[in-house]
């Protein structure tokens, strides 16, 4: 074992000199980290204050994503509701109960994925969002996921998957599918909201999920 080690730290000697390989991995791979954290931010605080619809005046805070910047997996609903309009924070309401709970099932937390909607700021009474205020808040889930550049995107609801894909299949036809948006992996599920309106749905959406934790999790990719 000693003697590995020792061959080990001669090879890379006669390679790097005294640098060694390991340290330099790890510093490119964190200083990928801080510059998508920063990116991201900068990108975030640039479109915090934006005014180019009307939900703009009825918001309360815009909601523009939280999570790993660096994540291999985002999750994109729709739009935020009351809980999210007044935290500033995407799903904190009953909905986003039931996503962290759906996340815990698979070994995720919300702290090592991405989340964010397509609209930033929520439609009064959650209505559904307008086409075009989704034309107009599609750049930005655009700008953030080209930053984030995760290994799957999950359109939790048919709007999200609508808007990336320009498609207007039904949620039926696009789940179970290999889809892809960008060259970046795109898998379809029901929106939370839809599972507890009808449980009955769950069965699948934990099919659903068990294609993320088989195959995205844990370095894991298709
Ligand atoms: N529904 C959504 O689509 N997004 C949220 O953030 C909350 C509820």
């Amino acid at each position: 074992m000693k003697n590995d080690f020792i061959n080990y730290l001669s090879l890379y000697k006669e390679l790097y000199g005294d640098e060694i390989y390991l340290n330099k991995l790890e510093k490119n791979i964190n200083s990928k980290k801080t510059s998508n954290k920063l990116k991201l931010n900068a990108y975030l605080d640039s479109i915090k204050d934006c005014m180019k619809c009307s939900l703009g005046e009825s918001r309360n805070k815009i909601v523009l994503g939280m999570g790993d910047p660096d994540a291999d997996i985002v999750f994109v609903g729709e739009a935020p509701g009351k809980e999210e309009d007044i935290q500033g924070l995407p799903f904190v309401g009953r909905s986003g109960k039931l996503l962290d709970k759906m996340l815990d099932s698979i070994n995720l937390s919300r702290e090592k994925v991405y989340i964010l909607n397509v609209l930033k700021c929520r439609p009064p009474e959650n209505r559904d969002p307008l086409p075009s205020e989704i034309e107009i808040c599609e750049q930005y889930l655009k700008k953030q996921l080209s930053i984030i550049s995760p290994k799957l995107v999950v359109s939790l609801g048919r709007i999200s998957a609508m808007t990336l894909l320009k498609t207007k299949e039904s949620l039926k036809d696009l789940r179970n599918k290999k889809l892809s948006y960008e060259g970046i992996d795109f898998l379809v599920t029901y929106h939370p909201a839809a599972l507890l309106r009808n449980p009955n749905f769950k069965k699948y959406a934990w099919e659903d999920f068990k294609i993320i934790r088989d195959n995205y999790i844990n370095g894991k990719t298709k």
